[in-house]
């Protein structure tokens, strides 16, 4: 996950609008897209051209202004494949009301998918990932976005092959468990035929919103949470009006839910130091990190 823009809804001391990248096996996701974010990707060397996938988590500018400009830019430069951009419906509405003239005649399609957050729906899916919203607490409807890796095959030891002859048609059922049988009822057993997948890795994004226990459940045991942490813990009041968070409620989901690492981000314009919230929210959860601008955390 490579973060662009971590600042809440003012750019502030350097730091840009909301917007981060998502690089799942050299596939790019973008959530996010705030003011600005198509210079960050130059700044920080993201090639655009890969990211065929743009997930819009509501409609405040700090997390959408930079699209247009984006969803331009393609245009000059003649992209051909398709992008898939998800959203609340009123996004699809004011793209055509600026690009609607000409949106057939762009070099590539862009293809709007809507997103409604009243219930969480699968918004992707291959054979390697799914993306699901999250609902998310604030003051118009937003949705967070859960990546999940699938759990892939186990992995064939070619070697194996040849040691026993083993037809091509038999590999599926291997990869998917099963023993090999020699012809002399020799019992060859799987383990000793395939290698462990790698561990499916997931990675939960929930901003903007206030503390959200009903999403618990959804989250638990999340490898990476991006979560919100607008402000410092003192000024609980002021979040819970602005339906943002504080370090210290960010903090406390990440361990309710039992997440691997921590990554707090949309600050508000009034820090200019970020470290006195990164020292709240390592109080109650020690593995944090602030999504500093540029910084890639793997998962
Ligand atoms: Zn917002």
């Amino acid at each position: 996950v490579k973060i662009l823009g971590s600042s809440g809804a003012l750019p502030a001391y350097n730091r840009h609008p909301t917007s981060l990248i998502v690089n799942q096996n050299e596939r790019l996701f973008m959530v996010d897209c705030g003011e600005g974010t198509q210079m960050r990707l130059a700044d920080f060397d993201v090639k655009k051209g890969k990211i065929n996938h743009i997930f819009i988590s509501h409609l405040h500018g700090d997390h959408y202004f930079g699209l247009l400009g984006l969803v331009m830019s393609y245009t000059l430069l003649n992209r051909t494949s398709t992008l898939h951009l998800y959203g609340p419906p009123q996004l699809d509405d004011m793209l055509n009301m600026h690009i609607g003239p000409w949106r057939n005649e762009m070099p590539y399609k862009l293809e709007f998918h809507p997103t409604q957050a009243l219930k969480v729906e699968t918004l992707f899916e291959d054979d390697q990932l799914t993306v699901e919203t999250i609902l998310l607490d604030h003051r118009i409807p937003t949705t967070g976005f859960l990546f999940k890796e699938k759990l892939l095959p186990r992995k064939m030891i070619k070697e194996k092959i040849d040691l026993y002859n083993i037809p091509f048609i038999e590999i599926p059922k291997i990869k998917a468990g099963a023993d090999y049988i020699l012809e002399n009822g020799e019992v060859i057993y799987n383990n000793e035929l395939t290698t462990s997948p790698k561990a499916p890795k997931s990675f939960a994004y929930c901003s903007d919103t206030a503390f959200n226990p009903p999403m618990f459940q959804q989250i638990r045991d999340a490898d990476l949470l991006y979560h919100e942490a607008t402000f410092t813990e003192d000024q609980e009041e002021a979040a819970q009006k602005k339906y943002h968070s504080t370090t210290k409620q960010a903090a406390l989901t990440a361990k309710e839910i039992n997440a691997q690492k921590l990554i707090i981000g949309h600050f508000s314009a009034k820090y200019k130091d970020l470290n006195p919230l990164l020292q709240e929210a390592i109080e109650y959860f020690p593995n944090t990190h602030l999504a500093v601008e540029g910084t890639e955390f793997h998962v």
